[in-house]
């Protein structure tokens, strides 16, 4: 990944104007990267004088609570005094973060593209970014919003600018978008970005406890459930799905984010090639996919499920009953895989 010295100028260019007021926005179901970017850019933005409203559609998961100043961020759905869409009315420049379309903002969408005079800045790392920027840091090849931010703050400032609170949250988006650091687009550049990160004084143990060990009881009998009773096999035991049901979600008393990781798990099973995860919603079901590879679920979501994301980690929606979904789940997978698109396993067929 390598920055364009024109556009950081730019970028310089603007953020020197002094006192801006700024909104920093980032996709529904907000995870690591996309909380974990925004706080960062946001004590970036602060420390130069502007005045940083930070807002995301809906509540990010219960496992990022600690995060420092995530407090401040303005959960738009229970957003009852109005102050995003104030601030966002208000804004001089509005960076949009760890999303490549407007669309993925869902109710926060229109009052965004109500402010039409602001300047529009994207730093994101999805396939497809949409037009109309201002100015557009898209870095598909990078494995996190966050990293693209690390790389960022170092042109702009000299990675010495970066704060032990901007360290920790940087590092969970590095971290959870990554799996770990076990996916694919692991490059030098990043582990030389987690080596400042550490020097900085981040304790690693413990930020991936606070992530990965801080679930609840209910989350883990979930799990239980979810890969022994509802993991499905097809294509000869290569593509997995599973679902879960209002109701089942219910049992074992779901909260947001609570299925985070379930579609990763059949991933685990030697063979395995694709993996969905659908998640009832009240008006539509949520898809999760990811795949090993070659397997381009990023296509797979475009196509079958009006969605998009990464190559290896996608997603989309589906307006039918569930019976429906996975029906059209089990053809749309035969299809693609007759087109090739699963590799070789299957092409005798
Ligand atoms: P997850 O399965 O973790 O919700 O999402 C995996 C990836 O797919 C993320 O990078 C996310 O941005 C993308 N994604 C999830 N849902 C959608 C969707 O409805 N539309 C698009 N374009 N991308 C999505
Ligand atoms: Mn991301």
């Amino acid at each position: 990944m390598k920055l364009s010295t024109e556009q950081v100028d730019r970028l310089r260019g603007v953020l020197e104007r002094p006192g801006q007021r700024v909104v920093i926005v980032s996709h529904t179901n907000p995870d690591g990267d996309a909380v974990g970017s925004s706080l960062a850019w946001a004590e970036v933005l602060r420390g130069m004088g502007h005045s940083v409203v930070c807002a995301v559609p809906n509540k990010y998961p219960y496992f990022l609570d600690w995060m420092p100043g995530i407090d401040e961020v303005v959960i738009f759905k229970n957003d009852t005094e109005g102050r995003a869409a104030r601030a966002v009315a208000e804004a001089d420049m509005i960076f949009c973060l760890d999303f490549n379309s407007l669309s993925r903002l869902e109710i926060l969408s229109d009052t965004i593209a109500a402010n039409t005079t602001a300047l529009r800045v994207l730093i994101d790392h999805h396939l497809s970014p949409d037009e109309g920027f201002d100015l557009a840091f898209s870095y598909p090849g990078a494995s996190s919003t966050c990293y693209i931010v690390y790389r960022l703050i170092e042109a702009l400032f000299g990675a010495e600018a970066i704060t032990l609170p901007m360290a920790e949250v940087l590092y969970v988006g590095m971290m959870t978008d990554t799996g770990n650091f076990a996916f694919s687009s692991l490059t030098p550049g990043l582990f030389r970005a987690v080596a400042v990160l550490v020097e900085r004084g981040i304790h690693v143990p413990t930020l991936y406890n606070n992530v990965y060990n801080a679930y609840t009881e209910g989350r883990a009998r979930l799990f239980g459930y979810a890969i022994n009773r509802k993991m499905q096999l097809i294509e000869d035991g290569t593509v997995a799905y599973m679902s879960l049901m209002e109701n089942e979600m219910r049992r074992f008393r779901f909260q947001q984010g609570d299925s985070e990781g379930f579609v990763n798990y059949a991933l685990t099973i030697k063979k395995m090639k694709m993996s969905a995860m659908f998640l009832a919603h009240r008006k539509f079901i949520r898809v999760s996919l990811r795949s090993r590879g070659d397997v381009d679920v990023n296509l797979f979501a475009r196509r079958y499920f009006d969605g998009g994301g990464h190559k290896n980690a996608a997603g989309g929606k589906s307006f039918v009953s569930m019976e429906e979904t996975i029906a059209h789940y089990i053809r749309s997978v035969r299809e693609f895989a007759e087109e090739g698109y699963l590799g070789d396993a299957k092409s005798e067929k």
